[in-house]
């Protein structure tokens, strides 16, 4: 194991078990609202959440924050789990929701009731909101505040039984409304809302507040650290004090770390719903938005992930990473485990007017140094396709590639010279006429000739159309914000090139591809008859230097 062991979180939970306070076993939770698909911030708290409790033999939950069904749904719970699953980790048999909890803490709201330590307030939501105060200011009092607490037992329990509509009436924690922290100006512990829950329907029609919930769920669970992202450091005071004030046996610590902001992305499950929903892109696994699914479908390996996010590292300093970094993550992983064939992008035809006869099978490992991925067959035969851009009529200086009259290789097969250029009305290059030279057989070449450059190509007998989908980042802007998408969206991030792929793709069942000197690539599942289509992962050039 080289997890780096040495975050500040790591060293807390070294420290608690050394003075005897993790009695048995350290036990985490990963609490995801089922409200949108998983993203790679996500990734960062379950590496965190599964990597410490596995490194203490421990366990770790998965539990389901799924008190607002406004936005929940069941899509979203089987979409999270199978993210998790990709990602490499495991919950065994630690799946929870918070909604298996609501009686029970329909039963703590009561308790603080009865203790005289919430009430049932029946201000408007927006008089709530108006007098809460703000930074400067202490709130106001409810006029409720002091109802005895009979009356909002009893208020609270037709609030249960639907005899009220939305809205009006709320239970409010009775704390303090001068408090410094506005979180604990008597925060709203639950609300009424008629609406179906995706897993217990219409046996509730009021709901508790994450606040509420969350503790006492990590609680009931006995998490013996309850690890959140920093806008929960106000919250913290509202965490413990729910926990103080019902009778409930184990207090779990919060600890907060610095959420994942990754420069040109963005990470809100608001905002990437709103993409998703003006068409900005094709979904949750559209491969240019930073979800776990859309990562999956650009070709990303969960390993590269958990690299990523172990680079990153936990700490409380709020910064951005550099999206460079985890395209290097990622052609670390893809470098050694990937096949590597030819592509052409964008075709131009080569005549070999030497050439007779039936075309020619050439054999070529399916990775330079790893020769247990086995091999394929080339065909070279009298036509073929190159890449538009290895020719070049005027070639600058150092060009290694065709131009009239010089020579190159074609990977794995012979050194062709370019002859003659034929073009189209419009200046547009169309077709190219070489010669080869028989006797340079890769592997057994006796010509003498030295070419200065080797390039890709793919013979026309040998090629199968496929669309390429050259995935850039989304955004523009480094640090993109929640609207004005038109300004902000980089026109060019999802751009189509068509060519061909060599016939041999087509048994492989492993999706990611090396195209040769072109990148990265992986089969996307939407591929059909019409074609296969491939989106870039990562281009092949590493702009990335780790530090
Ligand atoms: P979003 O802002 O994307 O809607 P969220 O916090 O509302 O995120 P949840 O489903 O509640 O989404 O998140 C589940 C867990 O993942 C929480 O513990 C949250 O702190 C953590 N998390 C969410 N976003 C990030 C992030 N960018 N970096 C690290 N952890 C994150
Ligand atoms: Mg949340």
């Amino acid at each position: 194991m080289d997890h780096d062991l040495r975050d500040f979180i790591r060293s807390r939970i070294r420290r608690d078990i050394a003075d005897g306070l993790v009695t048995d076993g350290v036990v985490t939770r990963f609490p995801p609202e089922p409200n949108g698909y998983l993203h790679i911030g996500h990734a960062k708290s379950i590496c965190l959440n599964f990597g410490v409790a596995a490194e203490h033999g421990g366990a770790t939950y998965l539990r389901f924050d799924d008190t607002n069904p406004r936005t929940e749904s069941s899509e979203f719970v089987e979409a999270i789990q199978q993210d998790i699953k990709w990602l490499g980790f495991d919950w065994g048999d630690r799946l929870t929701f918070a909604s298996d909890y609501f009686e029970q803490l329909y039963g703590f709201a009561e308790e603080l009731i009865s203790r005289g330590k919430a009430y049932v307030c029946s201000l408007p939501s927006e008089e709530i909101r108006a007098t809460r105060g703000t930074l400067v200011k202490p709130g106001e009092d409810s006029p409720f505040r002091d109802r005895p607490k009979e009356e909002s037992l009893d208020l609270f329990r037709r609030m249960r039984k639907g005899e009220f509509g939305n809205g009006k009436h709320v239970l409010r924690a009775k704390i303090d409304m001068s408090s410094p922290n506005i979180n604990m100006r008597d925060p709203v512990l639950y609300r009424i809302l008629h609406a179906a829950h995706h897993r217990t329907g219409c046996s509730w029609c009021i709901y508790p507040m994450y606040d509420f919930t969350h503790c006492i769920c990590d609680a009931l669970e006995g998490i013996t650290h309850s690890l959140c992202t920093l806008e929960f450091e106000d919250h913290r005071p509202l965490y413990d004090w729910v926990l103080d004030n019902i009778n409930i046996n184990f207090h779990p610590p919060q600890i907060e770390f610095s959420r994942l902001v990754l420069d040109y992305n963005v990470m809100s499950k608001r905002i990437l719903t709103s993409l998703i929903r003006l068409g900005h892109v094709d979904g949750w696994d559209d491969p240019r938005l930073p979800t776990l699914s859309g990562l999956r479908r650009r070709g990303i390996p969960a390993q590269a992930i958990r690299d990523f996010c172990q680079r990153i590292g936990v700490t409380k300093a709020a910064h951005s990473v550099e999206v460079e970094l985890l395209d290097f993550c990622a052609r670390r992983v893809l470098e050694r485990s990937t096949r590597r064939g030819m592509a052409v992008l964008d075709p131009v035809r080569v005549l070999v007017v030497n050439f007779e006869g039936e075309p020619e099978q050439l054999n070529a490992p399916w990775h330079p140094k790893r020769g247990e991925l086995g091999s394929r067959k080339v065909l070279f035969g009298r036509e073929l396709f190159i890449e538009r851009s290895d020719f070049a009529f005027d070639p600058p200086r150092k060009f290694r590639r065709l131009s009239p009259g010089q020579m190159v290789r074609l990977r794995y097969a012979y050194i062709i010279r370019c002859d003659e250029v034929v073009c189209g009305e419009d200046g547009r290059v169309e077709e190219l006429r070489v010669t080869y030279f028989p006797n340079s057989r890769s592997g057994s070449d006796v010509s003498g000739l030295k070419p200065k450059g080797v390039i890709h190509f793919v013979a026309e007998t040998n090629a199968i159309p496929a669309t390429f989908r050259l995935v850039d980042r989304l955004f523009k802007a480094r640090v993109p914000g929640a609207d004005a998408f038109d300004e902000q969206l980089n026109p060019d991030s999802l751009r189509l090139a068509r060519g061909y792929v060599e016939r041999g793709l087509a048994g492989l069942e492993e999706p990611n591809i090396q195209f040769e000197r072109t990148g990265y690539f992986c089969l996307d599942p939407g591929t059909t008859n019409g074609g296969r289509v491939y989106n870039r992962t990562v281009p092949l050039v590493d702009s990335y230097r780790p530090t």
